[in-house]
């Protein structure tokens, strides 16, 4: 039961990419006994054999925490992650910029080498003089100290307004000197723009991002009057890729286009300096027929990222979290690897056994291509 529970509640804690929730109920344990009973919980010490060896990288996480617990749950699984920056001003913890950015320095130094930083800049400063010269300044000053990516977050497009109330999207004008400073450095640009499409849709209970959007009714664009759609959004992160075909940019949660594969292809297709990570979306993998998921995954095996979303804040209690960061690494890598039956929402799926040159590219070597510098220096 435990183990179900942590499970169902890192999908429903991650959609939003560093909102904090409340933990999610715990779900009911399935009636085992039957030899397909879904596997679930950390690793067993052969899966950790197999884990460790591909060298896995997870892009997308979110680690405020100098805590000792994390550091030793990455040596456990030999696992490299980047750790990204977001300034959400309804998170008291992620309000302040510098604050964040210290603790997260803090978090990268005491990794041994283990953990990279991906910075940002403050988009609530966009009307203050010289915007764009002021963040640039801080983001060199990270690169100097070996941050390899600048994130973007979804604030700008849903949520950010100028003074005659117009939102500010992202091909705004004045962020254009911040993306040709990121890649004249050669370092990457994390897009987490829009959301799933079921944040512009009526409320459903039977939606992965329910828990999400009711706790969250300041980014719930299907009830905010005059709020961007969601295809406007991506017109303008699309304008970023076209303007920038020398910038790589890794579209966070799969680019935000998870619930249309087509869609994603077509993306994928069309910009060569586009791939996307595969944080908080595994829901949305997971749904798709297995046959389609895998033709999907080989063609694009190039172009996908592994990620996670997983959080650990300042006051977070961290060795129960890494508990449900080892759970989470698991269940993933068991979809992925496996043919093992895996439970989500009370729904079976079976893994999808992708071969073992597919997993180096998902988990490590895509990761190393997109990210120049994600390994660190040491170890
Ligand atoms: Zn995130």
């Amino acid at each position: 039961m435990r183990r179900i529970a942590v499970s169902l509640a890192l999908v429903l804690a991650a959609i939003g990419c560093s909102r904090q929730q409340p933990p999610a109920p715990p779900a009911s344990a399935p009636s085992a006994a039957a030899s397909n009973a879904p596997v679930t919980g950390p690793f067993t010490a052969q899966e950790l054999g197999q884990f460790t060896a591909l060298g896995a990288i997870d892009t997308h996480s979110h680690a405020f925490q100098n805590a000792p617990a994390l550091y030793a749950l990455l040596k456990k699984l030999n696992l490299h992650t980047v750790d990204i920056l977001v300034v959400d001003d309804y998170d008291p913890e992620q309000k302040d910029l510098s604050k964040e950015r210290a603790d997260a320095w803090k978090v990268v130094r005491g990794s041994d080498g283990y953990m990279v930083l991906c910075t940002t800049f403050d988009p609530f400063q966009f009307n203050q003089p010289h915007f764009a010269q002021n963040a640039i300044r801080g983001l060199n000053r990270d690169f100097a100290q070996g941050a390899i990516a600048v994130k973007i977050w979804k604030n700008v497009g849903m949520e950010i307004k100028d003074a005659k109330g117009n939102y500010i999207m992202p091909d705004n004008p004045m962020f254009e000197p911040i993306f040709k400073d990121i890649a004249a450095h050669n370092k990457t640009l994390i897009a987490h723009l829009a959301d799933p499409n079921t944040i512009w849709e009526a409320p459903n209970p039977a939606s992965p991002d329910y828990d999400y959007y009711t706790q969250h009714p300041e980014l719930y664009m299907y009830a905010i009057k005059g709020a961007p759609p969601k295809p406007a959004i991506l017109v303008a992160r699309d304008h970023i890729l076209e303007a920038n075909p020398n910038l790589r940019v890794v579209g966070a949660h799969l680019g935000s286009m998870e619930a249309d594969f087509t869609q994603l292809a077509q993306h994928l297709d069309k910009y060569p300096n586009f791939a996307v990570d595969m944080a908080a979306r595994m829901p949305y993998v997971e749904m798709q027929p297995r046959a389609d998921i895998i033709a999907f995954i080989t063609k694009y095996q190039d172009r996908l990222i592994y990620g996670t979303d997983n959080e650990l804040f300042p006051k977070s209690n961290a060795p129960e979290t890494m508990k449900e960061w080892e759970n989470r690494y698991a269940d993933d890598w068991r979809y992925l690897a496996t043919n093992d039956t895996i439970l989500y929402r009370d729904k079976r799926v079976q893994g999808l056994a992708l071969p073992q040159s597919i997993l180096r590219k998902l988990y490590h070597d895509n990761a190393v291509k997109w990210f120049p510098g994600v390994l660190g220096s040491s170890h």
